[in-house]
């Protein structure tokens, strides 16, 4: 951990860490928080024993650009990246909320983990789907998942969306799926012409009484190869597309990080060719993000 002047850590999640300003009133007398995007990798919740080098400042760059670009979509937590230089590249500067303790996921398309489902049963989570569909191909509609935040070292836990009515409210939890919903599209439209796919997201939101009665603030990280699976279109289409990302790390180590978990095998080995391709394949998310 890093000890940056005039902030203190106040939490550390399982890829981020979260401080707050010794001096409360120092941002206009906004309350603000500073989220750093750390190496660390969480796969099936877990924070292995591994970093990806780099890594973080790709999320944090993406992130950044996310919230800039779906800011008329919805409104959204980020301040500033007025942040202390040693961290310039991987922090932002957001207004503390207090988080709808539920994940939003919206699944857009036929990833693997939803393929599993639907050919032992013909459904996803409840949610019926037509036959034929292929890994790759877009969904009818966008399935909504709701799910508990979990605590570091412990499942999320899915939850129908009758019971996110139940924890939230219903017109809460009726307005938090339109609005993830809405951000699913909007942001698919616009990589789609980069010839990127995002087959699912995961948002979190908060309120904050600084936005009035529009009190569904997106926050947390917007659409980055953590919170959300990217594919090459082109990949998509022809039924094999690569994964990115966390996505990429459970896929190369998933195996092995349920053994790890489960306590069958006590340590997790890594190959040193998984970590570098991670980092490749995070680098090249944003490269075609950014176009360069
Ligand atoms: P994972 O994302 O892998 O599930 P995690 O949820 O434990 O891990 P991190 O992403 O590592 O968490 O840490 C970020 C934490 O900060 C989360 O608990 C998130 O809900 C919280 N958070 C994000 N944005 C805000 C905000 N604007 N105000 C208050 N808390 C926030
Ligand atoms: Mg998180």
């Amino acid at each position: 951990m890093v000890s940056i002047p005039n902030w203190s850590r106040v939490y550390a999640g399982k890829v981020h860490d979260v401080y707050a300003p010794i001096h409360a009133l120092a941002h206009s007398g906004i309350e603000v928080l500073m989220l750093v995007a750390t190496d660390r990798v969480s796969v099936l919740d877990r924070v292995l024993p591994i970093a990806v080098p780099g890594k973080g400042a790709v999320v944090n760059a993406i992130s950044k650009w996310w919230f800039e670009q779906l800011a008329d979509v919805a409104n959204n937590h980020y301040f500033s990246d007025d942040v202390p230089p040693p961290l310039k590249e991987r922090a932002v500067v957001v207004r503390r909320l207090r988080m709808y303790p539920i994940e939003c996921t919206v699944i857009g398309y036929m990833t693997r983990p939803v393929y599993a489902s639907y050919e032992a049963s013909g459904e996803f989570q409840g949610a019926p789907l037509p036959a034929g569909l292929r890994v790759g191909d877009r969904l009818p509609e966008p399935i909504f998942c709701p799910a508990i935040k979990a605590e570091v070292d412990s499942d999320d836990e899915p939850i129908s969306f009758e019971h996110m009515g139940q924890i939230l409210g219903s017109q809460v939890a009726e307005r938090l799926r339109e609005i993830s919903i809405e951000l699913y599209r909007a942001a698919n439209e616009i990589v789609a012409p980069k010839g990127l796919t995002i087959a699912d997201a995961k948002l979190e939101f908060g309120s904050s009484s600084d936005y009035g009665d529009d009190e569904f603030v997106f926050a947390d990280q917007a659409f980055t190869p953590d919170s959300a699976t990217y594919w090459i279109s082109e990949e998509a289409e022809k039924g094999n597309p690569r994964t990115f990302g966390k996505d990429y790390v459970r896929e190369a180590i998933g195996d092995e990080v349920l053994a790890w978990v489960s306590g069958t095998s006590s340590q997790l080995n890594v190959p040193e060719q998984v970590l570098e391709e991670a980092g490749s394949r995070y680098r090249h998310v944003e490269s075609v993000i950014f176009g360069r």
